[in-house]
């Protein structure tokens, strides 16, 4: 029985032995499926930020991202006294993809900064070549140090369509790569990709639970400004490629996929909100306490048994 999912606040309180938040930095790096080197014109839904819409903009000193990024989440801290702490996250765009030196001395600087008690990378897994690899086992020994990979999608054609630029075996020899060097790998899944079914969605989660993966993120699909989803949005809509999901069809999805989760592996996210300015659809998603509310009550009225009875889900097309 999995009374419930593993959240990323209960694992960081078991880790780091209180509540952790994270600081979303830049560290001033590009995308190679941006800039010609593997493709060009970027991932289909990606938009201009390299998906880091809230992530500090690069001002070339680390410490003042890190102060700047801990006044956004000030609000956020507890009231009542109880500890809490700090993560550095690198989201934007691939951050890995510059020379190692750079990476040593950015990631070294962040590790040592007194505030920060652990690193997050987003990366591509195509752009983990050995020097980088071995840095981030050297940097795991200063402290705890996460990668993140953006695979999103387990079907080829899916990737193939929207741009991803690598294939599945990339992905697969990443992830033996970063757990032979003791790094928990987090892996992002988008729901609602065009032309893909429940079924698809399904087996993404699977084949991402045969690795010996630490988290998932799931992220619903953002329809955003400037994308090249967005250019094809109405084409894809009209030839019924595009399933944009309304709230309770992506409640009972995520509700359905989760329980393909084995119950040892960290949900980072269970959706998140596209920025307001740019989003086109599901304009829904803008409403993240109101999501969120859903996503916790379907979670409390649901006993969620592993490998069992799926609840019903309309996305069976
Ligand atoms: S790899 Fe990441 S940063 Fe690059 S285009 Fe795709 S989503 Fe955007």
């Amino acid at each position: 029985m999995k009374p419930y999912f593993y959240s990323a606040d209960e694992y960081f309180k078991e880790t780091f032995g209180k509540k952790m938040f994270r600081l979303s930095l830049d560290g001033g790096m590009t995308c190679p499926n941006r800039d010609g080197t593997t493709g060009t014109g970027g991932c289909a839904f990606c938009s201009a930020s390299g998906s880091g819409d809230f992530a500090q903009k690069h001002t070339g000193s680390l410490a003042e991202q890190i102060e700047a990024a801990k006044a956004q989440v000030k609000n956020k801290l507890p009231k009542n006294g109880a500890p809490f702490g700090y993560l550095a996250y690198f989201q934007s765009f691939t951050n890995t993809y510059a020379p190692v030196d750079y990476l040593e001395r950015i990631f070294t600087e962040t590790l040592m900064h007194p505030d920060i008690e652990g690193l997050f990378i987003g990366t591509r897994p195509d752009c983990l070549p050995a020097p980088v690899l071995e840095l981030l086992g050297r940097l795991a020994l200063l402290k705890p140090v996460y990668v993140e990979l953006g695979l999103q999608t387990a079907k080829e054609s899916s990737a193939a369509y929207f741009n991803r630029g690598y294939s599945n075996d990339v992905f697969a020899a990443a992830v033996t790569a970063l757990s032979g060097q003791h790094i928990p790998v987090i892996v992002h899944c988008i729901l609602g990709l065009p032309y893909e079914t429940l079924e698809d969605m399904q087996n993404t989660i699977d084949y991402i639970c045969t690795f010996p993966v630490h988290g998932i993120k799931l992220q619903l699909l953002h329809i955003l400004k400037g994308t090249r989803f967005a250019a094809e949005y109405d084409t894809l809509c009209h030839d019924n490629a595009f399933y944009c999901m309304d709230r309770q069809t992506y409640l009972d999805t995520v509700m359905h996929l989760l329980t393909r989760i084995p119950s040892h592996i960290v949900i980072y996210r269970l959706t998140g909100d596209g920025p307001k300015k740019l989003l086109i659809a599901p304009l829904w998603s803008t409403d993240k306490k109101r999501v969120q509310n859903d996503l916790r009550n379907a979670l409390k009225e649901r006993t969620i048994i592993q490998g069992g009875n799926l609840p019903p889900c309309n996305l069976n097309r």
